[in-house]
């Protein structure tokens, strides 16, 4: 017998519908990349969403046609958020700090047929127009007084299409399960793939991520996404934002320290989203302008994921802030929410060391994702925070498979997908990541996780940056090489780092070596890449330290 409740369809469009409905007073403040700061609200951007979809239809696009983006975070890439992804045509978001070859194998792997671009990406639209084969029409992201002079056929003004339209439009009503939004995954190896969201998946997404044990966004938040739009949807915070009608600050191409301090400042933000790179670059001009967050700002929480949060970073946070680091962990192809590090009431008398150990954890699953542990046999591992394998995910807003069929079956015979993350879950659920499956180190059969050690090493006052790699060894197979960026003014010695070390990690976790860079390779997504690493050090010879 089914229950006899109303089969109303999750789409995207219903966010916007109930802003505009419940919050249509709440901000969207966008730094432009035409200079000033632009200010607008649910309302205006559900107006302006349906003169987008009307545009589309004008521009002959139909529903199931990929439009591309490459641009910032900003109100106009909110308006293709809603407007494209609700008239039922598919947003693909374009990471612009891909490699050039890659953003036209992306954008023609994915059959795009419109891009939009901020005046950032004039010169590469330029460049890669003529290769994109499928691509008929260029819209630049601004107003006619700002159009670039462009050596393209067919590129058009964002301003005057939105304005040849009214906003007299009705959403389309359709299956929820229709595909919305198309994201590639940056690869390290092989070409990028396509993960490609649903109405349905994003909106439990978006649902679960304003609940008070997940992100917990709210009305009452103003939120500061550092976070890209063109990086696995800004972690969904858009979509979220409309769903509770959260005050959205979009910095456009401002990432550097100052442009994030001042945003903060400007508009009273309580909650920031971002990788850890983005703090840094946040903390060192708060060290050379001499700042006091805490007087300045009301920040209360800073998420930050996509990369460990290190220990120190948190502390930083906490101290200096005034601010709690909810540090988050998921991927691409999980929308990308997959374990929150929240505190239950149990945590309640701990003392600041024991929290920050604790938030050094990636966290639990909201409801919606279900973890495993397994072993290479794939038999499950016990929860109790020491034994650790392959993480393996399964729920509504995780992938059931590349687009187009990449990569061809890509979840076991229960439907889990592995992660390729290994790691731990102790008893009460929480989940630490301890590297990715590629980059443990193998130590005499045993494993030596990466992001330990460089996270412990990033606690030392003279270590900017640090990154962990295994580097081949006669008889452990492996053994660990650190390689440290070191702070502006700061002179560690490779003896110091590891006498440092030493009271922090176990002994036959202590790397052999220390090597000193000016800078770590980064991804375009703000990984560390050790692929590049690896190459780099694949002479290096380790000293004979027994
Ligand atoms: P992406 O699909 O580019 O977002 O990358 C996803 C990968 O980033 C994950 O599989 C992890 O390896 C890594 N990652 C994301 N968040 C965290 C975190 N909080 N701690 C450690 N690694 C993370």
């Amino acid at each position: 017998m089914f229950g006899q409740m109303q089969d109303r369809p999750l789409l995207i469009s219903s966010l916007i519908e109930h802003a505009n409905q419940s919050h249509p007073h709440a901000e969207i403040v966008s730094r432009t990349v035409e200079g000033p700061v632009h200010r607008c609200t649910y309302g205006d951007l559900s107006r302006r969403s349906k003169q987008v979809a009307k545009a589309m239809l004008a521009l002959g696009v139909e529903p199931g046609d990929r439009i591309g983006t490459l641009a910032w975070n900003g109100y106009r890439h909110m308006e293709l958020y809603f407007g494209v992804s609700g008239m039922g045509a598919v947003l693909h978001t374009i990471n612009p700090r891909l490699f050039p070859d890659q953003i036209e194998y992306i954008a023609n792997h994915a059959e795009d047929r419109v891009l939009f671009f901020d005046l950032t990406f004039a010169p590469l639209v330029e460049k890669l127009g003529p290769l994109m084969t499928t691509v008929k029409a260029f819209v630049a992201m601004t107003d006619r007084a700002h159009m670039p002079a462009l050596k393209l056929p067919n590129v058009l003004c964002y301003e005057e299409l939105v304005a040849a339209q009214d906003s007299d439009y009705a959403w389309p009503t359709f299956d929820e399960r229709t595909a919305s939004s198309l994201c590639y995954t940056s690869g390290t190896t092989g070409h990028p793939k396509g993960v490609l969201y649903s109405h349905r998946s994003t909106v439990l997404h978006s649902w679960s991520a304003c609940t008070t044990d997940s992100l917990g966004l709210s009305s009452a938040e103003s939120a500061l996404l550092v976070v890209p739009m063109f990086h696995v949807n800004a972690w969904g915070m858009p979509y979220a934002g409309a769903l509770c009608g959260a005050k959205l600050v979009l910095p456009g191409p401002g990432l550097d320290g100052r442009s994030v301090y001042e945003l903060m400042r400007d508009e009273k933000v309580t909650l920031a989203l971002g990788v850890p790179t983005v703090w840094l670059m946040l903390f060192n001009h708060v060290d050379a302008a001499k700042l006091d967050p805490k007087k300045d700002l009301c920040l209360q929480r800073a998420v930050i994921g996509g990369s460990a949060a290190p220990r120190a970073m948190s502390e930083r946070f906490e101290k200096e802030f005034g601010a709690f680091v909810v540090h988050a962990w998921g991927m691409t192809e999980m929308s990308p929410l997959g374990s929150v590090c929240n505190l239950l009431p149990k945590h309640r008398d701990f003392t600041l060391e024991q929290r920050l150990d604790l938030q050094c954890k990636q966290g639990r699953a909201p409801y919606g994702v279900e973890l495993r542990i397994a072993d290479d046999e794939g038999r499950s591992l016990p929860h109790d925070g020491v034994a650790f394998g392959h993480l393996l995910v399964r729920g509504p807003w995780i992938t059931d498979g590349y687009f187009k069929g990449e990569g061809g079956q890509i979840v076991d015979g229960d439907g889990f997908f592995d992660t390729g993350d290994v790691a731990t879950i102790d008893a009460d659920g929480y989940m630490q990541i301890t590297d990715r499956s590629k980059d443990v180190i193998k130590s005499g059969g045993e494993w030596i996780s990466s992001i330990d050690l460089e996270n412990a090493a990033m606690g030392h006052p003279g270590v900017a940056e640090a990154a962990v790699i295994g580097i081949a060894h006669e008889k452990w197979q492996e053994r660990p090489l650190l390689i440290v960026v070191k702070k502006a003014g700061q002179d560690p010695t490779r003896e110091e780092i590891l006498a440092f070390l030493a009271t922090r990690v176990a002994k036959w976790w202590l790397p052999d070596d220390v090597a000193f860079v000016a800078e770590l390779p980064h991804t375009a997504t703000g990984k560390l890449l050790k692929v590049k690493l690896r190459e780099a050090f694949r002479e290096h010879r380790l000293p004979d330290v027994g």
